[in-house]
């Protein structure tokens, strides 16, 4: 088995196949996991149990939130427990592939794949290694976990109906004193309103003592002239931080990504013996811009279904075996409230963009200001927008 990418889904299903001793080769363009960290990685923390993540691989925790915007409003949900956790992005790579080889499995680090070919029940896949050398690798299966870039699977052809929708991130890592870290420590920060960031959010996420995650994401409109990410950070850092905090702010390391998925999910999951993991299929949500336990339920929902596809020396992949059944798996282990989110992502984000929607925004907001810390988790996490019944609906109908 070749898995391709060692993000969160690849190197999750790689470890899972190598625990069940199947022989199992995990590649990665990258030739180190602690570079292009590029994810904030917060998640609540019953996902830390669900998916047996170890404290090693924990940042921080945090209990509440507190919202700025539209333009100055600051809102705070507190709770007196813990609600989630801040992942160490490379730490948890470094802790999955490194289980990975403790179960058997190989991993070849800065090893791209180029393309792959089937012949017969066997896949053929090209990679090279960072001086350019050439290595055919023969595998009964091939699992393209290459994220949003969908390497050997491609992009599913346009659709109007579910484009493939795409967000742009920027992060900087930095190193603050101590009263300035206070200040953000146990919370998770979003910035909202177009004149923090239009067509997105901004954010602060606490890390280890003294270190602090600042970034911003937005979702691209191919109608609109889309403004640079540099200057917007810059516009957060300078509204959230005093002038003293800035000089003595370090900054620690740069980095940023894209995100892209389709708002249903209908693409094909695969083809013939080449399987799509994790945001390679759309995973990764547009609401939060989250998508490490999505990437993580697709590998748990992917393993079972290869394990038995190998047993039975599986065909292709038609409605009847286990992995004609996986797209159906899928969708249901990310449940029904998917398609909404998605869509309220593209109403919230790309609607972003002016007076009329800031005005909208706030109100959505101040109808949540009495809900506890713990129902605005079930929101943004769980896209539970029937706790907020009727006073949400609207909003998400496109009503106000
Ligand atoms: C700025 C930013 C902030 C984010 N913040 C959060 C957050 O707070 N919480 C959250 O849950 N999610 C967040 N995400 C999203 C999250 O990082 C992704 O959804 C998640 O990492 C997807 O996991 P994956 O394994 O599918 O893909 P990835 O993590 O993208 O891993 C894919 C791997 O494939 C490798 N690869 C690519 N092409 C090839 C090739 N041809 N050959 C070999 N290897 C290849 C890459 O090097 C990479 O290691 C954020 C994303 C960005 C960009």
């Amino acid at each position: 088995m070749l898995v391709v990418g060692a993000g969160p889904a690849g190197a999750d299903l790689a470890r899972q196949l190598a625990l069940q001793g199947v022989d199992v080769l995990l590649v990665d363009r990258l030739p180190s996991l602690e570079r292009a960290a590029f994810s904030s990685a917060a998640m609540p923390l019953d996902a830390l149990d669900r998916f047996g993540l170890p404290a090693s691989v924990v940042a921080a925790r945090w209990r509440g939130w507190e919202l700025f915007g539209p333009s100055d409003r600051r809102r705070q949900w507190k709770s007196g427990r813990t609600q989630g956790v801040v992942l160490d992005f490379a730490a948890l790579r470094h802790w999955l592939v490194a289980e990975n080889r403790r179960w058997g499995g190989s991993v070849r680090l800065g090893m791209r794949a180029l393309a792959c070919r089937q012949e017969g029940d066997q896949v053929l896949t090209s990679l090279a290694d960072g001086l350019g050398q050439r290595l055919e690798v023969r595998s009964s299966w091939v699992v393209d976990a290459t994220g949003q870039e969908r390497s050997l699977l491609g992009d599913p052809p346009r659709n109007a109906r579910n484009p493939l929708v795409a967000g742009v991130g920027l992060e900087w890592l930095v190193e603050v004193p101590d009263p300035c870290w206070e200040r953000w420590a146990e919370r998770l920060a979003f910035c909202l309103g177009s004149d923090w960031v239009p067509q997105g959010y901004g954010w602060v996420f606490p890390m280890q003592p003294n270190r602090l995650k600042v970034g911003i994401c937005r979702l691209l409109d191919p109608r609109r002239p889309q403004p640079p990410l540099g200057p917007l950070l810059g516009n957060l850092l300078e509204r959230l931080f005093s002038p003293a905090e800035r000089r003595a702010m370090v900054v620690l390391d740069r980095h940023g990504g894209q995100i892209r998925s389709t708002i249903h999910r209908r693409e094909a999951h695969g083809r013939g013996r080449l399987i799509g993991l994790g945001d390679a299929v759309s995973t990764a949500n547009l609401l939060g811009g989250e998508g490490i336990r999505h990437a993580l339920t697709s590998s748990r929902v992917l393993a079972p279904l290869l394990l038995e596809s190998l047993e039975q020396q599986g065909e292709e992949p038609a409605l009847s075996t286990p992995l004609g059944r996986y797209p159906a798996k899928l969708r249901d282990a990310l449940g029904w409230r998917w398609s909404l989110s998605g869509r309220l992502a593209r109403r919230t984000w790309l609607g972003l963009n002016g007076a009329g929607a800031d005005q909208r925004l706030d109100r959505l907001l101040t109808s949540l200001e009495g809900g506890r810390a713990e129902d605005l988790s079930a929101l943004l996490f769980d896209y539970r927008f029937e706790r907020y019944g009727l006073r949400a609906m609207p909003y998400l109908l496109g009503w106000r």
